[in-house]
């Protein structure tokens, strides 16, 4: 029932990134306003095919936001449905402003939001779980150092401190 904004980017349905563009920081680096660019859709996202009033509003849903007609506002029906493609939109906007930022031609890869990341200082707020992926860390462990904590917990390098590290030599050329 429901229809996407153009322009699709497998990195969309990634959970992980959602839980990162909703931090505020993040939110704060991507500059223009999300609600204003869900306001931009001209249509209805739940159009059906049936009846859908000329009338438009923004409604916010579980971490995102769509673009409903007053009719379908009022139904409130599909809230399941409705909330997906609430975060859909987030994710396409937010991989939008990144791509829009970084002046890619193509839609974005997962290490070029990493690189955007880091070049706004936010990639603090990047989930473990998505640095894990990506650095492969499930089944392996960097040992650094060689102190001990009171704790008896032998220090490890987290994947934060990982990729701060990496981006290191980046940072100092920006
Ligand atoms: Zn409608």
């Amino acid at each position: 029932m429901t229809t996407l904004p153009t322009g699709t980017n497998p990195l969309v349905g990634n959970s992980y990134l959602l839980e990162f563009f909703v931090k505020p920081e993040v939110i704060n680096a991507l500059g223009i306003d999300f609600l204003s660019w869900v306001a931009c859709i001209q249509h209805c996202q739940a159009a059906d095919g049936g009846y859908c009033d000329k009338n438009l509003t923004v409604k916010v849903l579980d971490k995102g936001a769509v673009r409903l007609c007053w009719h379908h506002d009022n139904m409130e029906s599909h809230p399941d449905e409705l909330a997906v493609l609430a975060n859909q939109n987030r994710m396409l906007w937010a991989l939008e402003r990144v791509q829009s930022q970084l002046r890619e031609p193509q839609p974005v890869s997962l290490s070029s939001v990493l690189w955007w990341a880091v070049k706004n200082g936010v990639y603090e707020y990047l989930p473990s779980g998505l640095l894990d992926e990506v650095f492969q860390r499930k089944e392996e462990r960097r040992w650094v150092g060689n102190g001990y904590k009171s704790t008896g917990v032998r220090y490890t390098e987290t994947v934060h401190e990982q990729l701060e590290r990496l981006a290191q030599p980046v940072n100092n050329t920006i």
